[in-house]
């Protein structure tokens, strides 16, 4: 899950400057439960906007805002094509898509900042999960992840702060490093504290990445399509 947190309204008010018709998208996935994109939040933002002189044209609620298919769907409603900006509460990827599918020449701006990808301790509880390294060593690690969890990104053991078993840099957590020992441990795997890891490939996060898979999920195949020949 994508965790968000709101823009200052200033700097909202800000990039809308010169535009006076603003059309809303929120996302009912990641945003919805990080409270910065459901429906209450398209409400708030109504009403601030208006309060501010601005007149919200309507808003959109799309199950993922960043599935080019839901934002085309919504951008066909006539008052999101002739609002004079809209403005997206939603992650960057989901702003991205809906300019994409909007006219280049509309504006499409965020009203959110992104700020990591996460695990669900439970409702309202995120923390930082996997900071998408694309070459996973949680193997060798006993699922704690060292690029995530240490604050240096350390693959080859701890630095030398480490203190009580405890983290020199964000002082209320353990080092990472003392948990994989602690869990690899439990695990009877601790020979894996031998291993050292090779530098990290940097050539797979080359941005922007891509993933084109030949079969996805729910595609029809092509054979069954109508008026396909068998
Ligand atoms: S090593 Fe950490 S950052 Fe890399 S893919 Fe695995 S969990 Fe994500
Ligand atoms: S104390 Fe541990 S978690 Fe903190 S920076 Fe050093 S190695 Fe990383």
């Amino acid at each position: 899950m994508i965790i968000t947190k709101n823009k200052d309204i200033n700097a909202i008010i800000k990039s809308l400057e010169g535009r006076k018709k603003i059309y809303l998208f929120g996302c009912k996935s990641c945003a919805e439960q990080c409270h910065t994109g459901g429906e209450a939040e398209l409400k708030e933002m109504s009403a601030s906007l208006e309060e501010r002189g601005f007149t919200v044209t309507g808003h959109s609620l799309v199950p993922e805002t960043c599935y080019r298919q839901y934002a085309l769907k919504e951008y066909k409603n006539a008052a999101c094509k002739t609002s004079d900006a809209v403005l997206v509460l939603a992650c960057g990827a989901g702003v991205r898509t809906v300019a994409d599918a909007a006219d280049e020449s509309q504006p499409v701006l965020p009203a959110l900042d992104s700020i990591f990808l996460a695990t669900v301790e439970r409702q309202g509880r995120f923390f930082e999960g996997c900071s998408l390294c694309a070459e996973c060593v949680l193997a060798d690690t006993g699922s704690i992840c060292p690029h995530t969890d240490c604050p240096k990104g350390l693959l080859n053991g701890p630095c030398g702060g480490v203190a009580d078993g405890m983290c020199e840099v964000n002082v209320e957590n353990e080092c990472a490093w003392v948990r994989i020992y602690e869990r690899l441990k439990k695990q009877d795997r601790l020979h894996l504290m031998k291993k050292t890891a090779p530098p990290k490939d940097h050539s797979l996060s080359v941005k922007p990445r891509r993933v084109l898979l030949r079969n996805p999920v729910g595609a029809v195949p092509a054979s069954k399509k109508k008026g396909s020949r068998p």
